[in-house]
């Protein structure tokens, strides 16, 4: 069941729903403890059944949680029942809903894949690859981009890790995405 204003998930208290993708809703919720808002993800009710998604949810948490970038949203917090990721309130909009009103100013598009490539390096450089690179996954704020969804990501910790043959070759053994 999806979680309703004043619903309490753990320390949390869920506000009003953000959006909805492929993985999961997205709610503005208040910290209880903290005493400040938040974003929370938590997976559909009838995705939850089954344990490959709960492993890629975790995935996404454990990758995106082990980077501390400016331009990557910041992972606070998890929790298993229902499986919930709290991070980062973001304020504004994804690159997808902002090129629905046309083209962006080239100085900004520059400055905004300057900071992307940055936070993709600093991934690799740990190891984690995105793989879900995509305008749906860029926010843009007020004091620039922050990619979301590390829900795809791949850590390895392997000399090949950025070979994307060697890289579809392990991910296929780990049957932790869906073909397509
Ligand atoms: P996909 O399943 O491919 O990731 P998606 O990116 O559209 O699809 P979600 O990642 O579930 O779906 O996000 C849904 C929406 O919630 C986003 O489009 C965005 O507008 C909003 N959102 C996600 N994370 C945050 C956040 N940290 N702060 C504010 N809004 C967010
Ligand atoms: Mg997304």
């Amino acid at each position: 069941m999806a979680p309703s204003p004043g619903t309490r998930l753990g320390p949390y208290e869920i506000l009003s729903l953000l959006g909805s993708g492929g993985m999961g809703e997205v709610y503005r919720a208040r910290d209880t403890r903290l005493e400040r808002v938040v974003a929370i993800k938590v997976l559909p009710a009838a995705v939850t059944v089954s344990p490959q998604t709960l492993e890629r949810f975790q995935r996404e948490a454990r990758a995106a949680s082990a980077l501390n970038h400016p331009n990557i949203c910041t992972i606070y917090d998890v929790g298993a029942d229902p499986p919930f990721i709290a991070m980062e309130l973001l304020e504004g909009e994804t690159l997808q809903q902002r090129l629905t009103r046309g083209p962006l100013d080239v100085a900004v598009l520059v400055d905004a894949a300057l900071a992307v490539a940055d936070a993709l390096d600093t991934a690799h450089s740990q190891g984690i690859v995105h793989r879900d690179i995509k305008p749906a996954n860029i926010f843009l704020t007020a004091r620039g981009p922050k990619i979301l969804d590390f829900g795809l990501a791949k850590a390895s910790t392997e000399p090949d890790a950025l070979d994307v043959t060697a890289q579809a070759t392990r991910t296929a053994a780990a049957r932790l995405t869906d073909p397509g």
